[in-house]
């Protein structure tokens, strides 16, 4: 293993490496720096938005996936406002389970219970019963189909047109 690179044992770069042909749950979106995973969570929506490279600290970003990044917030919020009625997101970024730098973008609803507000909101990743595969497939497909399409995403694949074809 000590020959092995970082890359080598990472599961998110495997994933990364394997595209177009993961599952759609793998690629809600899909652009130039990032992909974003509809995530093994209890609640709908809760993605995570991951940098193709590995990389381990977000001081390692360039300015175009800098720049992605911020349209990938703004564009998941928006998708979260407009097609599930929250009323804005939660955004973090720990990357302690793995080393591969990551952010958990969540969708803030009006009803969340006062016992999930902020970061409690990880309990429905460690406290409830996960999402089905197929559950993840359809809310990744249903939230792509949603995503604002603006010049900026002329090189970026959707779940929905993955599927499709
Ligand atoms: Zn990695």
């Amino acid at each position: 293993m000590s020959n092995a690179t970082p890359e080598a044992s990472c599961d998110f770069c495997a994933v990364t490496a394997a595209l177009p042909s993961v599952p759609a749950r793998e690629r809600l979106y899909v652009g130039p720096g990032w992909r974003v995973r509809a995530h093994r969570s209890a609640l709908p929506g809760w993605t995570l938005v991951i940098p193709k490279r590995h990389i381990t600290s977000l001081d390692e970003l360039s300015d175009d996936e800098a720049i992605e990044l911020g349209l990938i917030l703004r564009d998941l919020t928006a998708v979260y406002v407009q097609e599930l009625g929250a009323l804005k997101s939660y955004v973090q970024q720990f990357a302690e389970g793995t080393p591969h730098a990551h952010f958990s973008v969540t969708p803030r609803m009006a009803d969340l219970p006062p016992e999930r507000l902020g970061a409690k909101a990880s309990l429905y990743n460690s406290a409830d019963e996960p999402l089905s595969e197929s559950e993840r497939d359809d809310i990744a497909i249903r939230l792509a189909d949603a995503w604002p399409r603006g010049a900026h995403t002329h090189d970026v694949v959707f779940a929905r047109a993955e599927v499709a074809s």
